[in-house]
This record gives structure tokens, C-alpha cells and sequence, in this order.
């Protein structure tokens, strides 16, 4: 039987977690122990014993993460079907089928979500209609104020208090802020839109109601919660709302790992929970099955916390230590991290066994654009995403406002795709068209700029053509032709963007529930950039380059960490407070342990004074203060020449079959 082969690579405690019966079951452990491996075999074990696949919820931080660990469930217990049939996903994408299914017991007549940029959109909108816009309002920024909103109650903390804590300087704006955010959740209302807290708040009310709650505890025999420690406060009233007596909850995780403290994440969560549950059982995992030694030896010395709690290689090979790369500057940091790439390629690691891991997505600038001189393909996963991804949601806002004409943000961004509409004339016209729909495209023609009306009227009509009753097939069609050309008029690159959009077009064409696929892709952004688009070919090889959050709980041959330096890693913002200074330790430690062969870190020793500014002014740059001296005596130091050669050596990816060979000469 195929657990049986899974059962067997297991050590003793992971076993013994993976056999644990149906008491509440916590395994803390740290880093590449196989926390993911255990919850995974636990789940094939349940389902070899009999246990139907719907009883099992299966909750994981990406999508990606669940669908990975299900598929290779899938696989252990012999029964792919079943595993398909399990409740499974992020906490925000069950809250969605959640809430979708009790919609009328909410008082909502139908879900749609928006996504954390469309947030910052409907805040600049009453912004703007409250007179907050002006430069001489002394407001923190709106992402500040979306921030804001976030932690209010996903810490269940009154505004003035947040503001307190997170931004003391605004303190005197407290009740513009407050008012602002009253303002924001009456529209969302009015609008019938959901963000991704309200999805968590809608799924704890259903867990608390008296009815509701009892159906939806009655429906799972099973709960299992990957990285827990980065739960908020409302998914832990969840996790405990469906579980109260704690029968049949696994939970693992890694609290050296939480971060995610600025959404309202707090560390120690594992250990509540085992305060919670009398009954409940820990299990420590001791053995690191990912990384060698030398790697893990970094690690431990940077890990934080009191109790230095030592990963142990299980990995027979020593391997080397992980190098320290002093370079000189932000653009000789790219070059030498594209180098230090093609080496270990021309050595055998292919890109998609390597990652370029950075504290922010704006650190890479310099480094991607080497990387397409080089002709070295990447995907980029975490940080901004916006210009990526940003033609995918101009579509998806078509969608949006065919399936709900109310949809004011969706509106927004639709309009300001026209030439010659401006952001104010876009928020006029945003709340005629969702106050009426396309009945009131007359009146929204008349009302835009005499430039822009006959493109108006060309998008309204074609839109207008369809409605929520139109088959989804045609309905697709119908956007698209509407969308085309703004897309055209508006992306210099159009062209590189055409396959994503046919992608996206196409996926969301063969949907029967055309209103689910578009809240879904809300609330998993990296899916519309990630699956369709991103799924690399079987002879397509590339690149990984990630924010270090995206990468929690992945793995990569090869490792490089790039911009260890103060300011960066630590982020200089969040210097300010000891929990700040303390997330940034546990994100270091989260980049070291993704590492499981090599490990280079990067560090500058001038970097711009703005990160993506290339021609800014260079100025000093300390190495992070995470290397201390202990930690640098367990690395490797090289330091590039004091001139690399140029020009860079070209890669040959367009080829990828031949390039090992091209390699073979260029390196010589
Ligand atoms: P993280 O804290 O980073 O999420 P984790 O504790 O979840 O790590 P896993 O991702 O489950 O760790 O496992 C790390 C690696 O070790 C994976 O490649 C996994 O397949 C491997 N592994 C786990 N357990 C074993 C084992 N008993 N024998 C061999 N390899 C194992
Ligand atoms: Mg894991």
C-alpha cells in the first residue's frame, strides 16, 4: 500500500504524529523538520483508514500549498478522486465558499471580493469625495490607512489605539482616520463588497452563530492548519469555533517562523493552543531533513528567541558553508548574483531549482533587468505584482461590473484605462455607472470629457450587450472585446501581455460559476499570475525570485539572498520598535532555512538611496546587523573584484535543451 512506503521514510516523532488518534494534536517544530510531510501523510492515513474525504478541511497559507500537499495525498493513499473531494485551501478561500453558501443568513444578496489593491482604490475614492486628497492633508497614506483598517480587526483593537502603536505622528488625524474608515466599510455595504478581513469576520459569525455554527462543526470530523503560527486573532476563533472540545484538530507549525505579526499575527499562538486544549498532545520534530549542516549551523546561530533550539542535519553529506558576497554596489550585486546563477547551472542545478529571496519586491530592480540582458527567463513571486498583473485584473473589472454594476471600484479602474478620463472625472463617472449600470451610460457619456466619449460609449455599449443572465462563454467574449482595446491604448507592452489575458480569458470562459472564479482570483492574486500563466513547460526552465514571505515553507537547491543589509533586512521601517526588529529575525531565519544545498548571501556596499531609482546616488551600506560575528565566522567570505569584466556573459535560455552546452564553451 502506498501510505505504508510513505509511513516508512518517517522518523519516530514524525510517525508518531502522523498515527496520533483524535485528540487535539499540536507538532511545533522548526524549520525543514516535515511539518508539511506529517500533515500531508496524516491526511493520506486518514483517508486509507476510511475516513470520507469530505469529513477532512485541510487549511494552508497558499493555494499553491494546498494543492500540492493534496495532490501528493492524492498519490500516497492510491485514491486521487478522494483526495479531490476534500475541503481544502487557504483560510480566505474556504471563508469565501463559506460565506457564498450562507449569503442570505449574512444579508448579503451575493459575494463579490475585493482584492487588498482595489481596497486602496475605494479609500482614495472617499478620500477624494471627503476632501482628504489635497497635499496639505497631513493623512497617513492610504495603503497606511488600508493597514489600518486591517488591524483594527484582525487584533480586535480600536482605531485611535492602532494609530497609537503604528503611527504616533498621526495621532491628531485619529478621527479623520476613523471617519474615513467608517465611510469605507457604509460603502462597502452599500455596494454589497466584501475585502479578504471581511471574508474571516462573515466565517467567525457564521462559527458563532447558534445554528450555522453547529451545521458547519457537524460537517468536519477532521481540521488540519499548516504554519499556524501566523494565524490572526479571527482565524484562531475559527480554528477554535470549529473545534471547541479540540477533537480531531492538527495544527503544526513553527513559531520561529511567524511572520506575519503586522496583520495581526502574534507569536506564541501554538502555545495557546495547548493551554487551550488540556488534552492536547505536542510533538517536537528534532531532525531537519531539507538543508546540510553548515546551512543549518547559520541558521541556529541567527534564530531567534531565548531557548536556542538547535536543527540538526539529517542529511549525511557535509557540504560547503553558505558564502557571504560582499559587492560593491546595487548593479554589481545583480551582475554577480546572474553569474554566481549560471555557474551553478553550468554545475548541474537547473534555474528552477534555484531562488534569487529578497525582504521587498522593489530590491530586484537592477537584478531583473540583468536577468533579460542575460536572457535568463524568471518569475517573479510576492511584492508588487501590480505591473505584472494589472492588465489580468483590468479584465477581471469587467467581469466585475457585468456580474455586479454596483461594483464602484471596478468602475474606477475600467475608466481610468481610458485616454483622456483623469482620476477625478473616473470617480464621477464611477458613481453614476454604479448607481445604474450601463442604463445610465448615457448620462455617464455625457458627463466625461468630450475627448473621451466616443471610447466611452464604445466600452459601455459592448458591455452593456451582456449581463449577469448571459451565458459565460459569451459573457467573456463581450468583456473582452470591450477590454482589448483599452488594454492596447494603455500598456506600452501590450504584446507581452496578450498570453496572459488569453489565459485568464480562456480559464474564466469554461467556468460555470463565473462570480466564484472572479472572487477567487481576489483573494489568491498569485494564481493569476501563477498557474496558467507561470506553469513552466516541461523542457522550460526558470527562475524563482521571490519576496522571502511568498517563499515560507518552499525549498530550493540553491539559495541566493540578496540585499542583506541595514535598511533592507532589517527593513529600516521597521526599526522603530523591538516586535518590528524581532519579525525581521524570524523572516532572515525563514530565508536561511529555505536553502538546501547552497546558500549565498549578498551584501552591497553601496546601494542607491532609493531602491529603484537606478541613477539615484549611491551612498554606504552596513551589512545586515543578523550577521553578526558569530555568524560570519560560519560563512565563507568572497568579495567580487574590484572590476567585473564586462560585457556579462550572455546565457542562451531561448534554446533550452542545447544551453548546458552553449554553457560549456562560455565558461571555458
Ligand atoms: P517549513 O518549516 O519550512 O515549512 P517543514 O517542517 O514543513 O518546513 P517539510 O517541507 O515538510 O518541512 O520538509 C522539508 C523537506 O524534508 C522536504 O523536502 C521533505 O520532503 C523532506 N522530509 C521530511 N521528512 C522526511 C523524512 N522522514 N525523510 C526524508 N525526507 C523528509
Ligand atoms: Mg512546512
Amino acid at each position: 500500500m502506498a501510505v505504508g512506503d510513505a509511513l516508512a521514510g518517517l522518523d519516530p516523532a514524525q510517525l508518531e504524529a502522523v498515527e496520533h488518534g483524535d485528540s487535539p494534536l499540536v507538532v511545533a517544530a522548526g524549520a525543514g523538520t516535515g511539518k508539511t510531510r506529517v500533515l500531508t501523510a496524516r491526511v493520506a492515513r486518514l483517508l486509507e483508514s476510511g475516513v470520507p474525504p469530505e469529513r477532512i478541511l485541510l487549511l494552508t497559507f497558499t493555494r499553491r500549498a494546498a494543492s500540492a500537499m493534496l495532490s501528493r495525498a492524492a498519490s500516497l493513499c492510491g485514491d486521487p478522486q478522494a483526495a479531490q473531494r476534500i475541503a481544502g485551501g487557504t483560510f480566505h478561500a474556504v471563508a469565501h465558499r463559506i460565506v457564498a453558501e450562507h449569503a442570505q443568513h449574512l444579508g448579503l444578496e451575493d459575494v463579490t471580493v475585493i482584492d487588498p489593491d482595489d481596497v486602496t482604490d475605494l479609500i482614495d475614492l472617499l478620500r477624494a469625495e471627503h476632501g482628504l486628497d489635497g497635499t496639505e492633508v497631513r493623512l497617513p497614506t492610504t495603503r497606511s490607512i488600508a493597514d489600518i483598517a486591517s488591524r483594527v480587526v484582525n487584533t480586535a483593537t480600536p482605531v485611535r489605539a492602532v494609530i497609537e502603536e503604528q503611527f504616533p505622528w498621526a495621532l491628531e488625524q485619529a478621527d479623520q482616520v476613523a471617519a474615513l474608515l467608517r465611510h469605507y466599510r457604509e460603502r462597502k455595504r452599500v455596494r454589497g463588497l466584501l475585502d479578504l478581513d471581511d471574508l474571516l469576520i462573515a466565517w467567525r459569525a457564521l462559527v458563532a452563530d447558534p445554528d450555522v455554527g453547529a451545521r458547519l462543526r457537524a460537517r468536519w470530523d477532521w481540521v488540519l492548519v499548516d504554519e499556524y503560527q501566523d494565524v490572526n486573532q479571527l482565524q484562531v476563533e475559527i480554528v477554535r469555533g470549529l473545534s471547541p472540545d479540540g477533537r480531531g484538530l492538527t495544527v503544526v507549525g513553527d513559531d520561529a517562523q511567524a511572520i506575519y505579526a503586522f496583520r495581526g499575527a502574534s507569536a506564541g499562538h501554538l502555545l495557546d493552543l495547548i493551554e487551550a486544549y488540556p488534552d492536547a498532545t505536542l510533538v517536537r520534530l528534532q531532525r531537519n531533513f531539507r538543508s546540510t549542516q553548515p546551512i543549518l549551523d547559520l541558521a541556529n546561530e541567527v534564530r531567534p528567541g531565548e531557548v536556542k533550539l538547535r536543527l540538526v542535519a539529517d542529511r549525511p553529506q557535509q557540504g560547503g558553508r553558505p558564502t557571504l558576497v560582499t559587492c560593491r554596489n546595487a548593479d554589481d550585486e545583480a551582475r554577480t548574483i546572474a553569474d554566481r546563477i549560471l555557474a551553478a547551472h553550468v554545475d548541474g542545478t537547473p534555474l528552477r531549482s534555484q531562488a534569487v529571496l529578497m525582504r521587498t519586491g522593489s530590491h530586484s530592480a537592477q537584478l531583473e533587468v540583468e536577468l533579460k540582458v542575460r536572457g535568463i527567463p524568471f518569475h517573479k513571486f510576492g511584492g508588487i505584482g501590480y505591473l505584472e498583473t494589472s492588465h489580468v485584473r483590468d479584465l477581471l473589472a469587467s467581469f466585475r461590473v457585468v456580474l455586479n454594476p454596483a461594483d464602484e471600484v471596478s468602475w474606477y479602474r475600467l475608466l481610468t484605462r481610458h485616454r483622456a478620463i483623469g482620476k477625478a472625472s473616473a470617480r464621477t463617472l464611477a458613481a453614476i455607472l454604479a448607481d445604474g449600470g450601463v442604463d445610465r451610460a448615457a448620462d455617464a457619456v455625457a458627463a466625461a470629457p468630450a475627448k473621451a466619449r466616443t471610447g466611452l460609449a464604445s466600452t459601455l455599449s459592448l458591455l452593456g450587450a451582456v449581463d449577469v443572465t448571459t451565458a459565460v462563454p459569451e459573457l467573456v467574449e463581450a468583456c473582452r472585446g470591450a477590454v482589448d482595446p483599452l488594454l492596447r491604448a494603455h500598456y506600452p507592452d501590450w504584446n507581452r501581455r496578450v498570453t496572459e489575458v488569453e489565459g485568464i480569458a480562456q480559464a474564466a470562459a469554461a467556468q460555470s460559476d463565473l462570480r466564484t472564479f472572479v472572487s477567487e482570483q481576489a483573494i489568491d492574486p498569485v494564481n493569476v499570475a501563477g498557474d496558467w500563466a507561470k506553469q513552466p513547460h516541461l523542457d522550460e526552465d526558470w527562475l524563482t525570485l521571490s519576496t522571502i514571505h511568498s517563499a515560507k515553507g518552499l525549498e530550493w537547491d540553491a539559495v541566493h539572498l540578496m540585499r542583506a543589509n541595514d535598511g533592507a533586512m532589517p527593513s529600516d521601517m521597521a526599526l522603530t520598535s523591538s516586535a518590528g526588529l524581532a519579525e525581521e529575525q524570524r523572516l532572515f531565519y525563514v530565508a536561511l532555512t529555505r536553502a538546501r544545498d547552497t546558500l549565498d548571501v549578498y551584501v552591497p556596499s553601496q546601494l542607491p538611496t532609493h531602491p529603484t531609482a537606478f541613477l539615484a546616488k549611491h551612498v554606504a551600506a552596513k551589512p545586515s546587523r543578523f550577521l553578526t560575528e558569530p555568524a560570519r565566522a560560519l560563512m565563507e567570505a568572497v568579495s567580487t573584484p574590484a572590476l567585473t569584466p564586462e560585457p556579462a556573459v550572455k546565457a542562451a535560455f531561448a534554446v533550452p535543451r542545447v544551453c548546458t552546452d552553449a554553457f560549456d564553451d562560455l565558461f571555458a
